[in-house]
């Protein structure tokens, strides 16, 4: 099959040139010079999904490095030199990079086509019903990608990008991206599963990361810190937070991989609860990239502790 495959392209390549002249790149794609797509990103989540989609024909780079926490990432001359060369500048906007938007603004459209994940897929805090004690009202919250559903949108412009770079394997692509569309389907219904056996519907997090996943399966989250892991909240804030964590009878405080817990430990401590991890997936830990872990594996991970704190056992 295969092999007749390139004989036909060499073919018509041969045909071709006789008329027209031919060269190696019949469709006017966007592929790098070995014919792969290259991608830079600024999130695991969205690494993961454009590894996924593309397969074996694009090359993926973060440029935030592994146990690096995103949020308050910075990029380097190196890094924005990275960014000029790639096919694809996959970021996830809604304020979650804050040093996007120059860097866009200096990139060469026609050579890098720039995609922002999260436009148009964001809810306003109003509508999402959320409860937490983020003082920074001014930020959106940009965690999507721990709704699988909205993950799942997420990787369908992934997806569009991946193929408008690279119209040659589309079927292939799109082969790639109806069994990942499955697998957050899946993932989506072990979590209303988990959620409806829950018999407390409040959890406590570290940093207001999970609002999306709460209001998806109808919880809610108490944030000790704002929608950013440095926005701590004041000994005022703190003694609400408390006090609120006590009224529900919370017995396990949520801590995370990449950032330190200071404030959670006082809240644990002073309510005598139990450390347990949900994990923001901003970044995976180089133990986790060791141990082949992903997206959906982390989610899981997260799915089960939170079972646990929810008393959906
Ligand atoms: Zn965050």
């Amino acid at each position: 099959m295969k092999k007749q495959y390139v004989y036909g392209i060499i073919a018509s390549c041969l045909f071709l040139t006789s008329v027209i002249g031919c060269s190696s790149k019949e469709s006017k794609d966007s592929t790098n010079q070995n014919g792969s797509v290259s991608i830079v990103t600024t999130l695991y989540p969205l690494e993961d999904f454009a590894k996924k989609i593309g397969g074996s024909h694009v090359q993926v780079t973060n440029v935030v490095p592994a146990g690096t926490e995103s949020h308050d990432f910075e990029p380097s001359a190196k890094d924005l030199a990275k960014l000029s060369k790639a096919n694809i500048f996959l970021y996830h906007g809604s304020g979650f990079e804050s040093w996007t938007e120059k860097a866009v603004s200096n990139l060469d459209k026609s050579k890098t086509k720039i995609v922002n994940a999260s436009d148009g897929l964001t809810l306003d805090e109003g509508s999402k019903g959320d409860h937490n004690h983020s003082h920074d009202h001014e930020g959106m919250d940009p965690h999507l990608w721990l709704d699988p559903t909205l993950a799942k949108k997420e990787s369908r412009k992934i997806y569009d990008a991946i193929v408008s770079a690279d119209p040659a394997h589309k079927e292939e692509y799109t082969k790639n991206f109806t069994e990942l569309e499955k697998q957050f389907d899946q993932l989506d219904v072990e979590f209303q599963t988990m959620a409806k056996k829950a018999t407390k519907k409040e959890f406590v997090t570290s940093h207001a990361a999970f609002s999306y996943l709460a209001h998806r399966y109808g919880l809610k989250q108490i944030s000790i810190s704002g929608l950013s892991p440095e926005d701590e909240p004041t000994p005022k804030e703190l003694k609400a937070i408390i006090d609120e964590v006590k009224e529900h009878q919370v017995k396990y405080i949520f801590f995370e991989t990449l950032v330190s817990g200071k404030m959670a430990d006082v809240v644990k401590n002073e309510v005598k609860a139990e450390a347990l991890i949900l994990n923001p997936l901003e970044g995976l830990t180089a133990e986790e990239i060791k141990s082949k872990q992903d997206y959906f594996s982390v989610m899981r991970k997260n799915k089960e502790n939170l079972a646990k704190a929810l008393g959906a056992m």
